[in-house]
């Protein structure tokens, strides 16, 4: 679902013979709204914009393996090639650009549950900011419920990861993105995160370094001020990693 023209958009004189990226891009700016790689701009992309960038996304990709030297008409194994990047970077590895949050349902916590509750492992899947290289691991979350939280169900936890991580990443900003909706919509007294995740752009390329994993842990609340509650999240999340 995209956004549809809405009175909360800017109004700005739109030039249709501009390529559709330089028109969202015209939106963000008079809303004076951030746009990084790891930012969803969903509310600024109108009803089928996102195949039109996928067809300009095909366009600048054609160029690049022209740039690249690869003759895509005489192999066959790149004829497709800009067409199935450009696919895949709008609709699957960075669609949590362009897709508004999923839908996520929040109860109250009638049965004031005040246990520690752990949510993972959950797969992380992304790509680095920086290369564009994958990046995937491991998210564990956990929340310390009071009586005024939000319970949201178990499978949304892993909706919501896989949208904030369906971007061109930075581990230590995602966990922080994701630390930030789910205190937004469970109101917990303690959060708690942590992600472990293999860089490829380590293995691949630069120092070829086979140890690339990488640990980024959020805590918030309760799990800040009471070690005892970090202790016992550490010990449940390490056995489960066994
Ligand atoms: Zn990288």
């Amino acid at each position: 679902m995209n956004a549809t023209p809405t009175t909360s958009l800017p109004r700005v004189e739109e030039d249709d013979d501009l390529p559709v990226s330089a028109r969202i891009r015209s939106r963000l700016t008079a809303a004076k709204q951030r746009y990084h790689a790891n930012d969803n701009i969903a509310a600024f992309v109108m009803d089928g914009e996102v195949d039109a960038l996928r067809n300009e996304v095909e366009a600048k990709m054609a160029e690049v393996l022209e740039s690249l030297v690869i003759d895509t008409e005489g192999d066959h194994n790149t004829q497709e090639t800009a067409r199935r990047v450009a696919r895949m970077f709008l609709t699957e590895v960075f669609k949590g650009r362009y897709q508004p949050m999923p839908a996520v349902t929040e109860f109250p916590n009638i049965e004031q549950l005040n246990e520690l509750l752990i949510v993972g492992p959950i797969t992380v899947r992304s790509a680095c900011s920086h290369h564009l290289c994958p990046i995937l691991g491991k998210v564990w979350i956990g929340i310390m419920p009071n009586e005024h939280s939000n319970l949201i169900g178990l499978s949304k936890y892993a909706r919501i990861c896989d949208w904030v991580m369906s971007r061109p990443q930075i581990q230590e900003e995602a966990v922080v993105q994701l630390a930030n909706i789910l205190q937004d919509k469970v109101k917990p007294d303690g959060l708690a995160i942590v992600i472990e995740a293999d860089h490829f752009c380590m293995h691949w390329r630069g120092v070829k370094d086979d140890d690339s994993r990488m640990t980024n842990s959020v805590m918030r609340g309760s799990f800040l001020k009471d070690p005892d509650l970090r202790r016992e999240f550490l010990s449940l999340l390490s056995k489960k990693n066994d």
